[in-house]
């Protein structure tokens, strides 16, 4: 048996290799810059996404998001899992039920189930990449039950009012 043969039953992978150069305005070459979710009606405000990497034999998708100066993600939560890294800006964000300044080059791990958002400080955009798997359950929304119930704790009833931004320690 010949090693075409072997490798024969699945279809050849596209080739993908190349350099997408980074531009200083937080683009990459090739890469087209979308509405975030145009199609659902989800509450956020000022967000855009450019998928960065993405194929059908590779099971994550790497998505670089970015918040508008005083914009938000949508409060949601889901199955899947998301690993977020902050690459600019400064912002802060609602995972479960801590709210956390980030800055660069922060790493956010969020897991099944948990509660997250994402907050831009007013001053300037929040830009991070965000992994995920490249099939996934679409997100949830919170019943006002359960907006009740985050706000129960008066640092995320502060965050999800757009309030003050939290203590942050100086750097
Ligand atoms: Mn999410």
């Amino acid at each position: 048996m010949s090693a075409d043969t072997d490798l024969g039953a699945a279809a050849p992978a596209p080739d993908q290799s190349r350099v997408h150069g980074f531009h200083g305005d937080y683009g990459w070459d090739g890469v087209e810059r979308l509405p975030y979710k145009a199609t659902e009606d989800a509450p956020f405000r000022d967000v855009a996404r450019q998928v960065l990497a993405s194929a059908p034999d590779l099971a994550a998708e790497l998505r670089y998001f970015e918040v508008g100066p005083g914009g938000h993600t949508t409060l949601e939560r889901h199955g899947h899992r998301h690993a977020v890294l902050v690459l600019r800006g400064r912002g802060r964000c609602l995972v479960g039920d801590a709210v956390s300044p980030i800055a660069p080059y922060d790493l956010v791990q969020i897991s099944p189930w948990t509660w997250h958002q994402f907050r831009a400080d007013p001053d300037r955009p929040l830009g991070f990449l965000c992994l995920v798997n490249a099939e996934r359950d679409r997100p949830q929304l919170p019943t006002a039950d359960q907006m009740a119930a985050l706000k129960r704790t008066p640092a995320v009833a502060a965050f999800l009012d757009g309030g003050s931004t939290a203590a942050r320690p100086k750097d």
